[in-house]
């Protein structure tokens, strides 16, 4: 197995609660891993969203931040690394992705017309929807097969995406927005491939498109070693020729930034970049800081240097698939292929006792925490699925899934077995588990918000 790049400088200690503990908080917290305390978790895989490690390099640049109000030095760094890496003429920086969404969408996207994607991720979705448009999700038919090995089931269906642009709803189409790796559909990449093709169906139709770039080593990472043209490309090259392709990009930097916060937004068109650099203005910062102290774009301007080092995602990727491998073994079946940035754990195949209805994704991840003290995220009928005045569900999800979201840089080969042993202990007995049924749910991204109760 390819080593990591690095050792340990500086350590943190991870709590271990009773089994009595745990119980309890989970019971305080709604049965809602979203609102337990982290000083109440052994092992945190809810979101490889700004949990990641720093570098000394990283630290030693935040020691010389400039945080003056305007022009700060910080910045200048910062713009200088975004720039060379994705080419875009103009960079805004953002708090993190969500604001760049909110920015982008807000100014792009009019009422009633539609983004297409090869699926929006929860706050993309959101974000579209507040603009007054509507999130078509257009994911390539393997994907809808969880244990196939097609390399990339993050791909776009390019013959849906044909039929829509060029059919009644053609005109209405706003955006192609890519999500690079696909976060919402298994952590699979998207190829090359697909994003030429989609480029140049968006040229045909004068249809902006853009990248929602969070995973976009990740991804260069996976097209090098499952895409045969790409195999002897660095990684920075093929995130550079993957940003050279589309009109410009939305990227949460909390992710392949390697920073706790951060985002920025790429674009080539001046009017557009005019327009929301005044939004930007208004609700982030001025747009050389955009919500962020110098500190942190230095971090950042560190960090993009760091994440598309060939040794450091090779180890990634390896520790990931080991971890996958460990899990399969223990008996509990997770999408294949493995991607990098987090596992999904397939519960409807673990828990057939359960219905929809009673929510085996969030049975499990809340078995996990009970067992092990490990947090993570479920990805299924909770998640995804409708429900109706009363909390009961309508629409179930295809899928009933957890994520187990990878922190870069974070837990080592020992608190993966861990987690493997956990699940295999589950695996042994899943029948012992029970369903949910909801309490109460926000209006929306419900998933954040609810409260639950153990089924009897
Ligand atoms: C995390 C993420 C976002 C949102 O970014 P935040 O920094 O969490 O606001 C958008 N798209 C994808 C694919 C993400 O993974």
């Amino acid at each position: 197995m390819p080593l990591p790049p690095y050792r340990i400088k500086v350590v943190e200690p991870i709590p271990f609660l009773s089994p009595e503990e745990r119980a309890g908080a989970l019971h305080l917290a709604g049965y809602n891993p979203f609102n337990l305390r982290a000083d109440q978790i052994t092992i945190d895989l809810l979101s490889d969203s700004g949990t990641g490690a720093t570098s000394a390099a990283q630290e030693a640049a935040a020691a010389v931040g400039d945080e003056s109000y305007a022009g700060a030095r910080s910045w200048f760094r910062f713009l200088d690394e975004v720039a060379d890496l994705t080419g875009y003429p103009h960079i805004l920086p953002v708090h993190q992705g969500r604001a760049g969404e909110r920015i982008l969408f807000g100014t792009l996207l009019r009422p009633g017309q539609i983004c297409v994607s090869n699926t929006h991720f929860d706050t993309t979705h959101a974000n579209v929807e507040l603009a007054g448009a509507e999130a078509r999700d257009l994911p390539c038919p393997e994907a809808l097969d969880l244990d196939s090995h097609e390399p990339f089931k993050g791909n776009i269906d390019l013959t849906a995406l044909a039929e829509l642009l060029a059919g009644p709803d053609g005109e209405r189409v706003g955006l192609v927005l890519m999500t690079i790796t696909n976060n919402g559909l298994g952590a699979q990449p998207v190829s090359m491939a697909n994003l030429q093709a989609v480029h140049a169906l968006c040229r045909q139709h004068g249809v902006p498109f853009f990248l929602d770039a969070a995973r976009f080593a990740e991804n260069a990472w996976l097209v090098r070693e499952r895409e045969p043209e790409y195999h002897g490309w660095t990684p920075r090259e093929i995130a550079r020729q993957a940003f050279d392709l589309a009109d410009g990009c939305v990227i949460s930097l909390k992710k392949d930034g390697l920073a706790s916060i951060g985002g920025c937004i790429g674009l080539r068109d001046d009017d557009l970049h005019a327009r929301c650099e005044a939004n930007l203005i208004a609700t982030e910062g001025f747009s050389t800081y955009g919500g962020l102290a110098g500190h942190d774009l230095e971090r950042l301007a560190v960090g993009l240097r760091e994440v598309v080092d060939p040794a450091y995602l090779s180890a990634r990727a390896a520790a990931t698939t080991h971890l996958a491998q460990l899990i399969n073994e223990a008996g509990v079946d997770t999408v294949q292929p493995a991607g990098i940035h987090a596992l999904y754990l397939n519960a409807g195949r673990l828990l057939p006792h359960l219905s929809p209805a009673e929510f085996p994704g969030h049975s499990l991840g809340c078995q996990l925490f009970l067992d092990g003290g490990v947090r993570c995220a479920e990805l299924g009928s909770l998640y995804l699925g409708t429900m109706d005045e009363q909390h009961r569900l309508v629409t179930p999800a295809p899928f009933e899934l957890v994520r187990l979201a990878i922190p870069r840089r974070v837990y080592s080969q020992e608190h993966f077995e861990y987690v493997a042993e956990t699940l295999a202990g589950i695996a042994k007995d899943p029948e012992r588990i029970t369903g949910y049924r909801i309490v109460s749910t926000p209006p929306i991204l419900r998933h954040f918000k609810v409260r639950l109760a153990p089924l009897p």
